[in-house]
């Protein structure tokens, strides 16, 4: 039953980088238990300022700060375990819990990146390696190499720590590009590995990889391209919505809103009620996104809930990186330093 909704209101923005400011500053007490995903929330909150143009509501010293605090989270020359961690607050820092987690090391880049760092202190080489021994021999990839679940999220991690890092020595392409096409399900839309139902996550992940290993259009045929094209556009209601008969979700106007564009089809999607979608799921009051209007707002609708805005080209926003998520602004000067990487 669809219930009553309330009228969206304009973005507010003041409040949103309010939201964001607060979590970098203190992680709210209702979120403690998600101290283990703190690079994480790092990132939506650095990243989600970036995409309002609001890094400056930062001082300079707390920016400086969020960079050192990054940096400290570095395992370097671990070998298979090197690679950034999650948060200092693991327990006793013993040399068993020091260990890379790509998930953390993509977001701890592309953080980086938003804040206008050169990498100049990311030890790539280690980076690389502890990649590496994540991949397996079906092609995907675990978390970490003290042990994970594999699947398409830390493929797509893989895939963005390599176009970051402008390095694909440490990922086996033709075994990642086979594990994405095994995994297109009969709907054409693609899962978490082979044989698993299509979901909008993993279907925007598996897109992504491959773009960026900028193989698109060599690893799927245009009848996979445009069967794909169809389940994507078939999710949207006013939002978008993760898997046929499920509610519609904020952070669907993200994963699949970004899926449209790299499949060169956000045209053919309804930006209005889209947007009208997103913004009625905010909370003018204390700032930030829910999944759905009735909810309560989290880091991670917030900031998705913004790049899916972002995508719609909302006034205010920075254009976004689909591919990376990461805003336009950060993916510039990602360019600058690969030039200077090359000279
Ligand atoms: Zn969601």
């Amino acid at each position: 039953m669809d219930l009553p909704r309330k009228p969206a209101e304009e973005l507010n923005k003041f409040r949103h980088a309010q939201y964001f400011k607060r979590i970098i500053q203190i992680m709210p007490s209702q979120m403690a238990s998600y101290d283990s995903n703190r690079m994480m929330f790092g990132f939506f909150a650095i990243s989600g300022l970036d995409l309002l143009n609001c890094l400056d509501i930062l001082k300079e010293e707390e920016r400086l700060g969020a960079v050192e605090w990054i940096y400290r989270l570095q395992v370097k020359g671990a070998g298979a375990m090197s690679g950034f961690q999650a948060s200092t607050m693991l327990p006793d820092q013993t040399p068993d819990y020091l260990c890379g987690h790509l998930s953390m090391t993509y977001t701890a880049l592309a953080t980086l990146l938003a804040l206008g760092d050169d990498l100049s202190r990311v030890d790539k080489k280690s980076i690389v390696e502890g990649m590496r021994s994540c991949q397996n021999p079906d092609g995907c990839f675990i978390a970490m190499i003290t042990g994970s679940e594999s699947d398409m999220r830390f493929l797509y991690c893989a895939c963005c720590i390599c176009a970051i890092l402008d390095d694909w020595s440490g990922l086996d392409k033709d075994r990642a590009i086979d594990y994405i096409v095994k995994s297109i399900s009969y709907d054409g839309a693609m899962g978490q590995g082979p044989g698993l139902e299509s979901h909008g996550g993993s279907t925007f992940c598996a897109v992504a990889s491959l773009l960026l290993m900028n193989e698109l259009h060599g690893a799927l045929s245009l009848e996979q391209l445009e069967r794909l094209r169809r389940w994507c556009l078939m999710r949207q209601s006013d939002g978008f919505q993760g898997r046929p008969g499920k509610p519609t979700d904020t952070c669907y106007s993200f994963w699949i809103g970004a899926t449209l564009q790299m499949l060169d089809v956000q045209q053919f999607s309804d930006a209005e009620k889209n947007r009208e979608f997103v913004l009625s799921t905010q909370d003018t009051r204390i700032g930030g996104f829910a999944k759905y209007y009735d909810t309560r707002a989290d880091p991670l609708h917030t900031y998705l809930g913004l790049s899916g805005l972002s995508l719609l080209g909302e006034p205010g926003l920075q254009p976004l990186n689909a591919a990376l998520n990461i805003s336009s602004r950060a993916y510039a000067h990602l360019k600058e330093l690969h030039k200077k990487w090359n000279q």
